[in-house]
């Protein structure tokens, strides 16, 4: 029999249900068979993600206000998150497959990592959101749709998937992708309508063509009706007002820019600090060397005198002497490497920190 939906209040008389505590119940209920939930949420974390109703065939839908972080986490096929107003940060971080409507705004970071579904915004993202999506070719491509605008640095790293910022109600915007976006892009498309600038020179931006306007017609009419506002459809479809930024392909990218331009040229004026300090640009070595290794390397005679030890240690700390091997335990940082390319096994690792039994 069909279970009724199932309501839970996380606030009762001044006493919040903790986030563990809410997803023990949820967890509980879909074990009963419940596969609909009306959730009034007082910031518990993660609802809605990586759960699967009882009889497999069904969707599980989740109603909630006033969630937390990382909503529709990790969630899957076959999951249905509606959410009743705004969001803080996270929303569909690593969204394996699940439709997550969010009827106001999100924090940062939202469709971080996804990697299937769709997320529909009915209002603004934060900063990073977009970032490192992807898509795995056996699967079909996670979608995010953005009404307004999205903050700064949105789809650094993005490897796949497609993204629509419709730059709705941004009218006074110099860019509805904030500055610096699409920073180390390296697949997906994203879609945009609306004034862009500061993007990274990794990206062509590129007018649209029939297939982009056939997806987006298509795409356009769900998302607006998931969201309540068909009634933008024809002032969204206008298409001259829109573009499409795919990433250069790898022969026209700028090539080997050193850490000091990428960070003063690229990345931001003077450094991500440089409003605070001054950055001299040293790399600095941070892995332990000497007594603050966790592990040392050890060198018996079996040794063929390949060199493969010598030549793969990226600290330079092999050396040998009339065949016989050893590391210089200042230089060494105890990585494991000589040992794992040795083919005659000379090489054994021993603890440098004391047994506890
Ligand atoms: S442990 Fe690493 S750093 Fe040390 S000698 Fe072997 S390869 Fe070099
Ligand atoms: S990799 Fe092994 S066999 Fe080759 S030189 Fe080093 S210790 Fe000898």
């Amino acid at each position: 029999m069909e279970k009724e939906e199932y309501k839970i209040k996380t606030l009762n008389e001044n006493k919040r249900m903790s986030t563990q505590e809410l997803l023990q119940l949820i967890t509980a209920k879909i074990n009963e068979g419940y596969t609909n939930f009306d959730i009034e949420a007082c910031g518990q974390h993660n609802i809605g993600g990586s759960s699967w109703a009882k009889d497999r065939d069904k969707e599980l839908v989740f109603k909630i206000t006033n969630p937390g972080q990382r909503a529709g986490a990790m969630a899957l096929e076959k999951t249905k998150i509606i959410i009743e107003g705004s969001a803080p940060a996270d929303v569909g971080w690593l969204n394996s497959g699940a439709k997550i409507i969010v009827k106001g705004d999100c924090g940062d970071t939202a469709a971080h990592c996804a990697a299937g579904g769709k997320i529909y915004v009915a209002g603004r993202v934060g900063t990073r959101s977009g970032a490192l999506m992807k898509h795995d070719p056996k699967f079909t491509s996670p979608e995010f749709w953005v009404l307004k605008n999205t903050g700064s640095f949105g789809f650094e790293f993005m490897g796949g998937g497609i993204a629509v910022v419709c730059g709705y109600d941004c009218e006074n915007m110099l860019s509805v992708l904030g500055s610096r976006s699409c920073v180390g892009m390296v697949g997906g498309i994203i879609y945009v309508r609306g004034p862009i600038q500061d993007m990274a020179n990794c990206v062509d931006i590129q007018e649209l063509c029939d297939n982009d306007i056939s997806f987006l017609k298509i795409g356009l009419k769900e998302f607006l009706s998931d969201i309540e506002r068909q009634n933008i459809y024809d002032e969204l479809t206008i298409w001259s007002e829109w573009k499409k930024i795919v990433p250069l392909p790898d022969e026209k990218k700028e090539k080997n820019i050193s850490v000091k331009e990428f960070r003063e040229n690229q990345w931001i004026e003077n450094g991500i600090f440089g409003d605070f300090i001054r950055d001299d640009y040293k790399v600095y070595n941070l892995a332990a060397t000497g007594n603050g290794r966790l592990r040392s390397p050890v060198w018996e005679n079996n040794c063929i005198d390949c060199k493969l030890c010598i030549n793969n240690c990226p600290q330079g700390a092999i050396i040998s002497q009339d065949k016989v091997y050893s590391s210089i335990d200042e230089k060494c940082i105890g990585c494991g490497i000589c040992a794992a390319v040795c083919p005659k096994n000379c090489w054994s690792l021993k603890s440098n920190r004391e047994e506890i039994s």
